[in-house]
């Protein structure tokens, strides 16, 4: 309980710090920062790509049809919205939903590890390509990793990292959507698989998290910076 709150009160002064984040050009055209939503102590994170219009105005990730899409997949494996946690690779709106820069990953990612580090979730299921890139820190893409669970160390955990198609791409193509459900009704074996996981390294301080999510690796040395 007390940890609970603890996880829950650093991650909203975090979430205060990172609004007023001018880390990049992005910030110039926002509405808001949408840091993330969620519960603080879920066992199962999932990372997207970017906020779009929706997100941007109301603060909030995935409040638009891919959103809506993932409230039903979650639904079909008993869970909703207030199990989970959701953020994504970057905080701020590209304009015209164009995809991440280089840079922008760069100047974001960190905001990113620092919210991982302090959530601890067991399960971290990465929608699309930007995400599955940057937290496996390589460079293969969704079509060809969906479905396929890695053991990666993010800052001082060891979590099962689980790449899934990006809802919004499935949204318009029925096989895409098929695919992702089916990858989706493994969720709850996944989690059930890391019960009982531990840290890889003696608790930290949570102010000192943010030094330590820098460090990003799998099992073998990675070249991160990716795109
Ligand atoms: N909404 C988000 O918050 N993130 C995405 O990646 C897509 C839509």
């Amino acid at each position: 309980m007390n940890e609970s709150v603890d996880r829950a009160s650093a991650l909203r002064a975090y979430a205060d710090e990172a609004a007023g984040c001018m880390r990049c050009a992005l910030a110039a055209g926002r509405t808001h920062v949408v840091f993330g939503a969620g519960n603080p102590d879920a066992d199962l994170m999932f990372v997207g790509e970017a906020p779009g219009f929706h997100e941007d105005q109301q603060g909030v990730p995935f409040v638009g049809q891919a959103g809506k899409l993932l409230d039903k997949l979650l639904g079909e494996i008993g869970l909703a919205r207030s199990d989970i946690y959701i953020a994504n690779v970057l905080k701020c709106r590209p304009p015209g939903n164009r995809d991440p820069l280089p840079e922008e990953i760069a100047a974001c990612e960190s905001h990113l590890f620092r919210q991982i580090e302090l959530i601890q979730p067991r399960l971290v299921a990465t929608l699309g390509n930007f995400a599955t890139k940057l937290l496996s820190g390589k460079p293969l893409g969704i079509t060809r990793v969906h479905g396929h669970e890695q053991e990666v160390t993010l800052g001082r955990s060891r979590v099962l990292l689980y790449p899934l198609y990006h809802p919004a791409a499935a949204l318009y193509t029925p096989s895409m959507l098929k695919v992702l459900s089916e990858d989706f009704a493994r969720i709850p074996a996944l989690i059930e698989r890391t019960d009982g996981a531990t840290a890889v390294a003696s608790p930290i301080a949570v102010g000192a998290a943010a030094a330590a999510t820098a460090s990003v690796h799998d099992l073998e040395p990675v070249q991160l910076g990716l795109f």
